[in-house]
């Protein structure tokens, strides 16, 4: 396949079946490739009696082994490799907060594909040679600046790579140069536009930017319209992980926003039940698991990502691309909370606040234990101060009633002014405080 090929949309709209043939014959390529040169990968497949030859279909897929994240800890820094050290060409690391973290490295090739995939999202976004991206995700060891840069790269863009961070520096640099799209965290969409807000600039009337890809947490469809309507923009959500292909190089969503397309010939996607391992039925939800069928460095059977989504079981999207879309992320297995023996994610509350447009988008979730009884506290923040005691008591009541038929238990609620919680600069929002001792 030549080149320009790669980012046409027609590739992504070819018939499945002939995608499925590209599919089967890579999957037995890379099957061969571990056996042969990644020793965990041939153990893994020893002691679970399965050789190379007994990939024949797409489905085989379910004979081979899982690799978990501890997997890849275990095998830090390089046990995973499936070239020489002196292929590699570039390392990231997860952002992971503790721990050994986990790694996805790189040959010129996997560069080269990396870029190819994210452009495939920039493109599919409508952002091209006459756009101004600008990188608001950090350039470092986190793979998602990079896989910004790569992509943007591939799309003829002009870049600026403001990393993460110096938020007046940011938005002096969009009125300055004229950017025209922004790649962030979703949640530092809207801290940016509480920061233009102190230096008297309107994301909408003093800025050009329209279009953003944004991703790396979960994000309601309640945050999703607060990003658009803060900055009247479109906004793309961009899926992936450091060990898989960098930052957002796995899947995107395109102009209908619904649904994000996984970039199937590089990958083989699955749903499974994150207990038992077994597959969930389309439209089930369920963690993601992605065998990648190109990376060179470092190619993952079944990866078990922890992320929480499902499959559409329709192959037909009304932009004409043929690849399976997946829901957008609902969590991730280890951030689901358990209160009163009640299961839910942080995204549910979410998507409850969001709705009362006199609700700000920062909140705060602390989990405690109160002689013996879990409790739930809620801190909002309301979008401009309301003096009026009496409005706070009648919007905490309304939450209250509303969150306790979502959660079947009764949450409390406390209504604070703007500006009240916590903010994150850089990285992800902490939304979550879970004070209860474990064990
Ligand atoms: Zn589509």
């Amino acid at each position: 396949m030549g080149e320009e090929r790669i980012l046409e949309p027609m590739f992504e709209k070819m018939r499945r079946t002939e995608l499925r043939e590209i599919q089967l014959k890579r999957l037995k390529e890379v099957v061969h490739r571990v056996y042969e040169c990644v020793p965990f990968y041939y153990s893994k497949m020893k002691e679970l009696n399965v050789s190379p030859d007994d990939i024949r279909s797409i489905e085989d897929v379910r004979k081979l082994p899982f690799t978990t994240k501890n997997d890849l800890r275990n095998n830090y820094p390089f046990k995973l490799s499936a070239v020489p050290l002196s292929e590699i060409v570039e390392i990231h690391a997860s952002s992971g907060t503790t721990g050994t973290p986990t790694l996805g490295y790189y040959t010129e090739n996997d560069l080269k594909n990396w870029g190819d995939l994210v452009g495939r999202a920039f493109k599919m976004a409508g952002v091209g040679k006459s756009d101004v991206v600008q990188i608001t995700a950090s350039l470092g060891m986190f793979s998602g600046g990079f896989a910004f840069y790569h992509g943007a790269r591939r799309v003829g863009a002009t870049i600026v790579p403001a990393s993460a961070g110096y938020s007046r520096r940011q938005l002096q640099y969009m009125i300055d140069f004229g950017t025209t799209t922004v790649c962030a965290i979703t949640s530092y969409m809207l801290r940016l536009a509480e920061i233009a807000k102190e230096m008297n600039i309107d994301p909408i009337s003093n800025t050009s930017v329209r279009k953003g890809l944004l991703g790396s947490e979960a994000w309601s469809q309640q945050m999703w319209k607060r990003v658009c309507e803060t900055w009247n923009m479109d906004a793309y959500d961009a899926y992936g992980l450091t060990e898989l292909n960098g930052g957002p190089g796995v899947a995107a969503d395109c102009q209908f926003h619904d649904g994000l397309h996984v970039w199937e010939d590089h990958y083989i996607v699955e749903v499974v039940d994150p207990n038992s391992g077994e597959h969930c039925e389309l439209e089930e939800k369920g963690e993601l698991v992605f065998t990648t069928l190109c990376k060179e460095a470092m190619p993952l059977l079944r990866y078990r990502t922890r992320d929480v989504s499902f499959l559409y079981a329709s192959e037909n999207c009304d932009c004409g691309r043929t690849l399976r879309r997946i829901g957008r992320i609902q969590g991730r297995t280890d951030d689901m909370i358990k209160v009163s023996g009640v299961n839910f994610w942080p995204s549910l509350i979410e998507e409850a606040l969001l709705k009362h447009p006199e609700v700000g988008p920062e909140y705060q979730i602390i989990v405690d234990r109160v002689s013996e009884v879990d409790r739930l506290t809620i801190y909002i923040e309301t979008k401009t101060i309301i003096n009026e005691e009496e409005k706070k008591k009648v919007l905490s009541q309304t939450l209250r009633d509303e969150l306790r038929e979502l959660l079947l238990f009764t949450p409390n609620i406390e209504v604070v002014d703007p500006g009240q919680l916590p903010r994150v600069e850089v990285g992800k929002a902490k939304r979550v405080i879970d004070k209860r001792v474990s064990g």
